[in-house]
């Protein structure tokens, strides 16, 4: 195919995997769209079963499974949270909503997660929480940061928003720490649009989470028989995503095998084929330690400097390729400054993101796309 006559190739498509309409209009059908009820019971006992996870709450967004969380974990004004700066905004909003001051630490630069070695020594009398990011889907080094966090008797947070049906030593990313948070935002491995999940395996929190997702009511118990009426109990917003959305993503759990091998295909396609490019020394390609499972949530490479990555971008643009970078670290944004500080000294974190593409990939997106986006990198003018 010639260039001109080439589509272009997003950088993201959500995945659809052919059942979602017709679970959407069962939901329709049942007369009740609100949340908690049958699609979203679904989800949570598939994610139970397959996560090994004892408690899970479906929500409108990990942003909000994160509040939630945040909330849970006692988060009060001036208490401090310590997490990397190279990660999506959420992680630090969702803290800060309820007065917390953001401690950023540096990252690894071969996974670009928080570097485990250097939580420790931002620990003060504040510190209330941990908050690693599994980025891409790769988990963080729980074993260290839990070990960590139990000697300071602090909380541990995990943003899984990425790391939906990944594993750490065995265990499913989001269920190792107090907390885990999943995203099903259509950029995400498994959609429904906009959603997300709280997840934990302790049972002492779930009155709390039934009640502060439940506009502080005890509704759920209410809806069980537990109470004869439900009455405003405590603290509460509105975190139940609708039937519709739970509909979509049930239809993309129940294929999650399916849609998690063809992701592995891409990325492992990527992976093999831009090899010759680390071995000139013009890239480095993710790395996945040996105790970590991942999703391939994503694919992405580091390539020189800021200015080989900007000239990459338009080339690959001019090519009807889109691919993307992220994040502005979180520390030199203007809210990261005021509700934040960075421990240590940032050897990574700015440097990294700078380095760092995003290549598409997407459940729908054709094998022969992926070889002609590879094709194409490789011959980039490095
Ligand atoms: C996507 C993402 C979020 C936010 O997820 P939403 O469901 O859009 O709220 C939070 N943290 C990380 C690391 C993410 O990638």
């Amino acid at each position: 195919m010639s260039d001109e006559m080439r589509p272009r190739i997003p950088f993201n498509k959500p995945a659809f995997v052919g059942t979602e309409l017709q679970y959407i209009k069962d939901a329709v059908d049942r007369g009740m769209l609100c949340g908690d009820g049958e699609y979203t019971k679904k989800c949570s006992s598939w994610m139970q079963k397959h996560f090994d996870v004892s408690q899970v709450f479906l929500t409108t967004s990990c942003t909000h499974a994160l509040e939630m969380a945040a909330y849970l974990s006692d988060i009060k004004p001036g208490d401090e949270v310590i997490m990397p700066s190279f990660t999506f905004v959420s992680t630090a909003d969702a803290f800060v909503l309820w007065g917390a001051k953001i401690v950023f630490v540096d990252i690894r630069p071969d996974t670009m997660n928080i570097d485990e070695n250097l939580i420790e020594d931002a620990i003060t009398p504040r510190t209330k929480a941990i908050v690693p990011v599994h980025y891409a889907g790769v988990g963080c080094e729980m074993d260290t940061i839990m070990e960590i966090a139990r000697r300071h008797g602090l909380k541990v947070v995990e943003d899984a928003a990425q790391g939906v049906n990944a594993f750490y030593k065995g265990r499913a990313l989001g269920t190792i720490g107090d907390f885990g948070c999943y995203s099903f935002h259509e950029t995400k491995n498994y959609t429904m649009g906009e959603g997300g999940a709280l997840v934990f395996q302790d049972d002492a929190y779930q009155e709390r989470a039934e009640i502060l997702r439940e506009k502080g009511t005890d509704r759920s118990k209410f809806f069980r028989g537990q109470v004869d009426k439900y009455r405003w109990i405590d603290y509460g917003s509105s975190y139940l995503p609708s039937e519709m959305n739970a509909a979509y993503l049930y239809a993309q759990l129940e294929k999650s095998e399916e849609i998690n091998r063809k992701r592995r295909k891409i990325y492992d396609f990527y992976h093999e084929n831009l090899k010759p490019l680390e071995e000139k020394g013009y890239i480095k390609r993710p790395f996945v330690p040996e105790e970590a499972e991942h999703n391939a949530h994503m694919y992405y490479l580091k390539v020189k400097d800021l200015e080989t990555r900007t000239r990459l971008i338009s080339y690959l643009r001019e090519h009807k390729i889109y691919s993307a970078f992220h994040y502005i670290p979180l520390h030199s944004s203007p809210a990261g400054q005021k509700f934040g500080r960075f421990h240590g000294e940032d050897r990574y974190t700015t440097k990294e993101s700078e380095r760092l593409l995003r290549l598409p990939m997407f459940y729908n997106l054709s094998m022969e796309d992926v070889e002609y986006i590879t094709d194409t990198i490789l011959a980039f003018d490095f």
